[in-house]
């Protein structure tokens, strides 16, 4: 990694800023986008992948908002069972091109930051599970990015092994640099069967609704766990009433990575059903106050888009380059103004159904 001043960096070395490095990645980007973005995509479905009922409704059409890639994405919500999930869906190949360069690669840095300041909330993730299960063995973290909430949760349970999965590259820098026991690299599914009955709590904290089946996602949490032991699960609440609210501009639709946005009623009796006794549904509790102040974000970032990305065609036109700055500044007031209701907001969430997530919590029976 590079600390050289990049105004001062020659273009085309080693020690490039980030002007040179956009340049570099755009001709995989160009070469990606040359036949358009159809491709990246399943065919659309006709039913519900969770109920498999065919009345289904289109809730939201999309861009990308946060990465601003090219693509439109559209969520369709289930009329019989309620699950929203992303029609079409993203094959794997709109997979890869859409997480590239997000957590990891060029997006890496600015990630880590973001996770590494999120303490507060992992403790209180962590210690959700601390009433039923004091002091667990081992613990599973599944998506675990760098290993962030592992290395907190370990201040709530120090006696704890905590090991982590994920498709990343992070998973193994979070490894070496100790935040883990062990890095697995990989989809749970796949590494299930060699870790069956291994752990006394799993996690799954955001994580469920970026899979591709969150149904064999939770039979996989189960075959790793003790009987007896636990699953922490937290995903983004599509009932949410932030959600209906703030329409496109809610942040958890985060699309296009969000495939599967479950009820908590559904995953509740999904995971009854497979062998599990829900023992805490939690709403205010997993709320993060978020919402005002990202939708606030997002319309003005929209408005006046960031100034580079390999994805673009080109570099920026000057127009945007001053354009960019001085809506951020003329916005600044009311981003203060949202962050500040978000704050007020936050302790009546769960009551008012604005709560944007929840969290179930389910002991492993049968
Ligand atoms: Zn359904």
């Amino acid at each position: 990694m590079t600390t050289a001043d990049p105004r001062q960096a020659p273009a085309g070395t080693a020690a490039a800023g980030p002007t040179d490095r956009i340049a570099a990645l755009r001709p995989a980007y160009r070469a990606d986008l040359a036949d358009g973005t159809d491709r990246f995509f399943h065919p659309r479905r006709t039913d519900c992948p969770w109920c498999t009922s065919t009345a289904l409704r289109t809730r939201l059409h999309t861009t990308d908002l946060l990465q601003h890639k090219p693509g439109r994405f559209a969520l369709d919500t289930c009329e019989d069972c309620g699950h929203t999930f992303q029609n079409p869906r993203l094959n794997d190949k709109g997979l890869e091109f859409y997480y590239r360069d997000f957590y990891d690669g060029s997006g890496e840095e600015r990630l880590g930051k973001t996770f590494a300041g999120r303490a507060a909330l992992h403790r209180k993730q962590a210690g959700s599970v601390l009433p039923h299960s004091p002091a667990p063995r081992s613990w599973l973290d599944v998506g675990t990015g760098h290993g962030h909430f592992c290395a907190t949760a370990r201040d709530v349970f120090p006696g704890t092994e905590f090991d982590g999965v994920d498709l990343s590259q992070g998973v193994e820098l979070a490894e070496r640099a100790g935040r883990l026991r062990r890095g697995l690299r990989g989809l749970l599914p796949e590494l299930a069967p060699r870790l069956a009955g291994q752990y006394d709590v799993v996690s799954m904290l955001h994580y469920l609704e970026h899979t591709t089946d969150p149904g064999r996602e939770l039979a996989s949490a189960h075959q790793v766990l003790r009987p007896g032991g636990l699953l922490l699960v937290e995903v983004p609440d599509p009932g949410s009433r932030f959600a209906r609210l703030l329409g496109r501009w809610w942040l958890p639709w985060l699309q296009p990575q969000h495939l599967h946005l479950a009820p908590a009623a559904n995953l509740h009796r999904r995971l009854e059903a497979i062998g599990f006794t829900v023992v805490a549904e939690q709403h205010g509790e997993a709320h993060d106050p978020i919402d005002l102040l990202a939708a606030g974000w997002l319309l003005l970032d929209h408005l006046a888009p960031r100034e580079d990305a390999p994805w673009h065609p080109d570099g920026p036109g000057v127009l945007r380059r001053i354009l960019r700055p001085a809506l951020l500044l003329a916005g600044a007031p009311l981003l203060i103004a949202a962050a500040l209701l978000d704050r007020l907001l936050a302790p009546i969430a769960g009551r008012t159904g604005l709560s944007n997530a929840y969290r179930l919590l389910a002991r492993r029976t049968t």
